[in-house]
């Protein structure tokens, strides 16, 4: 769909409520209190009340938009933006398409949305083969601005993340100049620290416990054997990592040009968020204009509200 068609199908708030509404019966409503399967739907509230027992269900409760006084269609905007355009957007830039006064709803708008796609991804499982590693990502945090940098891996500003590829190896014999796997999934967990343990509950959290881990030889990497069946590990040169660990390299390559693409500045606070919807849309490379519709659904999803794993305003 391209914009042209988006906007004569969504032209104005009315239809792109319809839009939700038509999402949201699509998936069936089930009253919250009685169970009952039957609703009328409510112009006033935009609202699915039950027939049986009157509890009023309306578009936005519980769902990714709840307590926002942003209308619908830009939500809809927000998601047609960020799901069609190779590169995504900005805030900034999304604040000047709508012609919104202030920049802060629309920022937090579309940090909910890629909080959802995080939610949505931890369906994955990294189960099979899985290279693993880490890698610093630039980024900001106002509080810290006056400390002198540390020495070493880690320094201010930059944000430590572990990044796990699932990949498939390929059968017979490899090809010259070609990867010897081809890539599935990609996972990027910002963590706090560098120590096995808190690498460890990251990996944890997308494995599964009969995956092969193929590593190089990073100290946070120690005890990878205690959580998988099989921890492979390589020390390499830096200038051949990017043959041990091809495809590890090359998401954590896209996701530092993506980024830099759409930010000047990621705050430390916010990285998770942004490679949350780096991830979303890797992972659903091959499902075109279905990313559109799928996002729609996981916003119309009553299951969210609470679940936001960051404070997004
Ligand atoms: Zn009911």
């Amino acid at each position: 769909m391209n914009f042209i068609e988006f906007v004569k199908r969504y032209p104005d708030e009315a239809s792109c409520i319809a839009h939700f509404r038509a999402i949201k019966e699509r998936q069936g409503i089930v009253c919250k209190k009685c169970g009952s399967r039957e609703h009328y739907w409510n112009t006033t509230y935009n609202s699915h009340d039950c027939k049986r027992c009157r509890y009023r269900l309306t578009l936005r409760s519980g769902t990714v938009m709840e307590s926002s006084k942003l209308p619908f269609q830009y939500w809809l905007y927000a998601i047609y933006l960020m799901t069609m355009t190779k590169k995504g957007i900005s805030a900034l830039e999304l604040q000047r398409q709508l012609g919104h006064k202030r920049y802060e709803p629309i920022w937090a708008m579309m940090h909910k949305l890629r909080s959802v796609m995080g939610i949505r991804d931890e369906q994955y499982d990294f189960e099979g083969v899985v290279e693993l590693d880490d890698a610093f990502f630039k980024t900001h945090s106002e509080e810290k601005d006056d400390e002198p940098p540390k020495r070493g891996r880690g320094s201010q500003g930059q944000s430590k993340v572990v990044v796990m590829a699932k990949v498939e190896p390929k059968v017979g014999r490899p090809k010259k100049h070609k990867k010897s796997s081809s890539f599935r999934y990609v996972k990027m967990v910002v963590v706090p620290d560098s120590s096995a343990l808190t690498v460890n509950q990251a990996v944890q959290g997308g494995t599964r416990a009969v995956t092969t881990i193929k590593s190089d030889g990073w100290r946070g990497f120690n005890r990878l054997s205690e959580i998988v069946s099989k921890h492979v590990r390589r020390t390499v040169k830096p200038e051949e990592a990017s043959k041990v660990l091809p495809w590890v390299h090359t998401m954590i390559s896209n996701a530092k040009r993506a980024l830099l693409g759409i930010n000047h500045q990621v705050k430390a606070d916010y990285l998770q968020n942004y490679l949350d919807e780096f991830c979303y849309k890797v992972n659903r490379r091959y499902f075109g204009k279905e990313l559109f519709d799928r996002l729609i659904v996981a916003a119309v999803a009553d299951t969210w509200y609470g679940k936001a794993r960051y404070n997004c305003g």
